[in-house]
């Protein structure tokens, strides 16, 4: 059964440091209006805390808002299951996930963001202010951003979970790089894993791509492109027993599903591309879902309820990089920011565990 990226995959991060990044000063919030007083009172609550709950979280505080974010599972988001990041301008030498989430962090805190290491479980977006629970505590909000992101599927496996960030990925676009003139196995027959097996042929020196029936999932254009690539070595009615290797990925044991048969496949990268879910669960009774199951966003960033708007990987499927979640939230933040000129705040009700 596959299951769900568990929270740091072996990680941990110290949000309280920064590791090589220079320490930031204390930035006074000037004037927190009212909704601010209450510690679980804010005029924007931000759900998520990826890049888009962040950056969110940075124009918001900077716009005075003061606003909460409830971190979730995983807190820093995605980024905090791989590697080194490449492709996030600014860092020219590159820089650790962990590390840069921990900077979008410090970042959003210095301009006054209260950040929350809990995860929202149930909300009510019926009427203002709106609330969310985590951990037994209601939190009220002027306005909320839902920016809970996505959850790279994983096949579930013991070895996959202790190689993951030693060879183990689910994300070709971060970390291909690191694998160049090496081979490389991707599993997965939809579109994801086509294109992710694709793009690795850029620096691996073999990839071999692992579908578990004949045929695929995956669009004839993509499937097309996959077969004529001489890069590419398709293994068809494979499933994956188990990622070999002690410190770091060696192989993977291949099991015939037709015969029942194993045999080892030596690569040096495993590429997990199952497919991804969206981090919705408390918004089902909510929030719009299209057909994969991500949010809807109308009008840029709102969504159908007014005053409860959408950044980052909980409704893009199609880019799903770290920049752009952080562009998204920058866009939800002053959207939001605005929406709130433009409406009086609803009476703010003192908030209540339970
Ligand atoms: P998907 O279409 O759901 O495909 C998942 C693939 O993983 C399937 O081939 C499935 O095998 C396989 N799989 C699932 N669980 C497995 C397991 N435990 N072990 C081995 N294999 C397993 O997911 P996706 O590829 O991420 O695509 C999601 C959506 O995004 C699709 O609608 C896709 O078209 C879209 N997408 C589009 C683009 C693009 O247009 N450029 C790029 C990426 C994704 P079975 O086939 O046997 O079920």
């Amino acid at each position: 059964m596959p299951d769900i990226t568990s929270p740091f995959g072996g990680l941990t991060i110290d949000f309280g440091a920064t590791g090589n990044a220079a320490p930031l000063a204390a930035v006074p919030v000037a004037s927190a209006s009212p909704a601010a007083e209450s510690p679980h009172e804010t005029n924007v609550l931000i759900l998520g805390s990826g890049p888009a709950g962040l950056t969110a979280a940075i124009y918001a505080a900077r716009a005075n808002l003061a606003p909460i974010v409830l971190a979730g599972f995983q807190p820093g988001g995605q980024l905090t299951i791989t590697s080194e990041v490449e492709n996030y301008p600014g860092f020219p030498e590159g820089i650790q996930g962990p590390e840069l989430m921990a900077r979008f962090r410090q970042q959003a805190e210095r301009f006054g963001t209260r950040v929350f290491d809990v995860e929202a479980d149930r909300v009510d977006f019926s009427s203002r202010p709106f609330r969310a629970w985590a951990a037994g505590v209601e939190y009220r909000a002027q306005a909320v951003i839902v920016a809970t992101g996505a959850s790279a599927l994983w096949m579930g496996l013991a070895s996959e979970e202790r190689l993951r960030g030693q060879g183990v990925s689910a994300c070709a676009t971060c970390d291909g790089f690191f694998f160049r003139d090496k081979a490389v196995a991707v599993v997965g027959g939809g579109d994801t894993a086509l294109e992710e097996a694709l793009y690795l042929t850029r620096f691996a020196s073999k990839v071999h791509l692992l579908h578990r029936r004949a045929e695929f999932r995956a669009s004839r254009i993509m499937q097309a492109r996959a077969e004529s690539h001489p890069g590419i070595e398709i293994h068809r009615g494979v499933t994956v027993d188990e990622v070999l290797g002690g410190e770091s990925v060696t192989g993977v044991r291949l099991r015939d599903v037709a015969t029942g048969t194993t045999r080892d496949l030596p690569v040096e990268g495993f590429f997990v591309a199952i497919g991804h879910r969206p981090n919705t669960a408390p918004f089902d009774t909510w929030l719009a879902k299209d057909e994969k199951g991500y949010l809807v966003v109308e009008h840029e960033t709102h969504s159908s309820i007014e005053g409860v708007f959408i950044a980052g990987d909980v409704h893009d499927h199609r880019y799903r990089q770290a920049v752009t979640a952080a562009g998204d939230g920058c866009r939800a933040a002053i959207d939001a920011e605005r929406w709130l000129e433009e409406h009086e705040p609803a009476e703010a009700v003192v908030a209540t565990a339970g």
